[in-house]
């Protein structure tokens, strides 16, 4: 099955298809535990998340208004119940909505492992100090006859 649907239907790693996307019931690993795919890079990755959360819940509450208004004619209490209606489809599609974003993102090509720096790559010093094993002084002895 294509990891895009694993991801948005069974909150699968959209790369693999293998790693679980969230640590809890809202929160999203940072990598995936199987391929190591970095799911965010950018904070400004939240933004769309969440403005389709804001959309299905006024969408949810204008429904839920429209059913009041035909069953009791918006009488007094309906706002609370429209308030719980979309308080609850936001909570109850924020993790569909969540893995589809991470999914878009992952085909748009912002969802992949980090590179991976093999060990003799890394440096073992800081490169602005001067190495250890470089004499200290600079003074030459010079034999003058
Ligand atoms: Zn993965």
């Amino acid at each position: 099955m294509d990891p895009f649907h694993l991801a948005v239907g069974l909150n699968r790693c959209p790369c693999c298809g293998q790693g679980a996307l969230f640590k809890g019931w809202l929160s999203l690993h940072e990598t995936c535990e199987v391929c190591g795919a970095r799911y965010f890079r950018d904070p400004g990755n939240w933004t769309a998340p969440t403005a389709f959360g804001y959309g299905i819940g006024a969408a949810s509450a204008v429904a839920a208004m429209v059913v009041m208004w035909f069953v009791n004619g918006l009488a007094a209490g309906s706002e609370v119940v429209v308030i719980a209606v979309a308080v609850l489809m936001t909570l109850a599609t924020m993790r569909h909505v969540k893995a589809w974003w991470v999914a878009v993102l992952t085909r748009m090509g912002h969802v992949y492992p980090d590179p991976v720096v093999p060990p003799s790559a890394e440096p073992t010093e800081d490169p602005l100090e001067p190495a250890s094993n470089e004499p200290e002084s600079s003074a030459v002895n010079v034999e003058v006859n």
